[in-house]
């Protein structure tokens, strides 16, 4: 329900330098065969594989960056430097650590191959990519390597989908900014600056709201504003059955038409959903790492599907380390979980949903699907990479 209902949003062009994590909104088209010409993979000496047993008199020297004048005939070779352009004429690339001087008259200007064989050490005009070859398609996200084919093509502005908008409203009386020392009873708010942090790891925009009052009025003014202004609201906390939980009301109160309310995901069992207009709102739970995982599972390939792109999760099947068991099986489980050397995966002491530095250690979250309730150890288990 939440993919169905994503907005794709505009395009814009991006300098390269910008572009790490931006989702391409074209196809990369190459200009040039690479590599452009026939080219060295040694530094050595081009000549004739027929003429290795021969003395070889040197005819030219060719750095990287010089186009050869010399055609290779009978018994003649060029020096040559590793990536420069291999001559005519020439069909191999010996190297220069497999040479000796030549005996002749001029020594400095003739050498001979010691080797028993050599490969040809050319890398052939348009191996790796044909001139007009597609080299990058619509829709990847640009990491580092993308970048060097960026360049090598000359495409320095790409164009690539435009940055969700997203605005994160922490609600909760008890919450403090994090640079606050809380009174009693307070916490410091650590969802806003997580959820943000998660919002920019995807490449969208994250526009920190701070927090909001558990008051009908002050969520409501706070809401209207968010959902005018933004592609995404992420609320936290308020979401569930308490007295003070508003945000559910108030969603509906603002005109955003909620699609679900309650999944069944531990944690996020309250997550609530819903679309206005252009805007989509989640109301995730208040707890710091229900929040992230309701992100990992529900938002984020929400957010990239705004962007173009098919979010697709990393997740290795691994041996348990050690028995898992529950209680209640009703919903599916997400349990933070390390990788061990043994490439087993090992459930972290969990305490439960405010458990931050649990999730802190882990590596990814280990799934225990509904109807589940207990896997043994070695039983291969789902763990999603964080
Ligand atoms: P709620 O979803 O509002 O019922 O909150 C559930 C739990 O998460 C409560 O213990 C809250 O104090 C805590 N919590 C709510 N919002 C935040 C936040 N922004 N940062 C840290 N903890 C929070
Ligand atoms: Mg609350």
């Amino acid at each position: 329900m939440v993919l169905e209902s994503a907005p794709t949003l505009g395009s814009e062009p991006v300098e390269l330098a910008g572009a790490v994590g931006r989702i391409l909104a074209q196809d990369v088209v190459s200009d040039m065969d690479m590599p452009p010409f026939d080219k060295a993979a040694m530094d050595g000496y081009a000549c004739r594989r027929a003429d290795l047993g021969h003395e070889l008199s040197i005819v030219e020297t060719i750095p990287a960056g010089y186009v050869p004048r010399q055609r290779i005939e009978a018994n003649q070779c060029t020096r040559i430097m590793t990536g420069a352009w291999v001559p005519e004429g020439a069909d191999c690339v010996i190297m220069v650590e497999e040479t000796v001087s030549g005996t002749g008259p001029s020594t400095s200007e003739a050498v001979r191959f010691t080797g028993v064989q050599t490969a040809d050490n050319i890398c052939p005009r348009g191996e790796d990519v044909r001139a007009g070859q597609v080299v990058l398609g619509k829709g990847i996200r640009i990491r580092p390597q993308h970048i060097a084919i960026l360049a090598t093509v000359g495409c320095t502005s790409p164009c690539v989908f435009r940055q969700p908008r997203v605005a994160v409203i922490s609600t909760g009386d008890e919450l403090v900014p994090p640079g606050d020392k809380p009174q009693a009873s307070q916490i410091r708010n650590s969802n806003s600056g997580q959820l943000c942090a998660q919002v920019r790891q995807v490449g969208a925009m994250a526009r920190n709201g701070g927090i909001v009052a558990d008051h009908p009025d002050e969520i409501d003014t706070m809401l209207r504003r968010a959902v005018a202004e933004n592609d995404l609201v992420l609320l936290s906390g308020g979401v569930s059955a308490g007295d003070y939980d508003y945000v559910p009301q108030i969603m509906r109160r603002v005109g955003i038409d909620v699609l679900f309310h309650k999944v069944a995901i531990k944690p996020g069992k309250p997550t609530i959903f819903g679309v206005c207009g252009q805007t989509r709102c989640f109301g995730l739970p208040g707890n710091p790492v229900s929040s992230f995982v309701v992100f990992e599972l529900l938002v984020k390939p929400l957010l990239y599907k705004m962007m173009g792109h098919e979010y697709r999760p990393l997740c290795v099947s691994l041996p348990l380390a050690e028995p898992v068991q529950r209680g209640n099986t009703e919903r599916q489980s997400w349990i933070p979980a390390t990788i061990t050397g043994a490439s087993t995966a090992e459930p972290i002491e969990y305490h439960g949903s405010a458990h931050i530095t649990a999730l802190s250690d882990a590596d990814g979250l280990l799934c225990i699907e509904a109807g589940v309730a207990r896997l043994d150890r070695g039983a291969p288990v789902v763990v999603r990479l964080i």
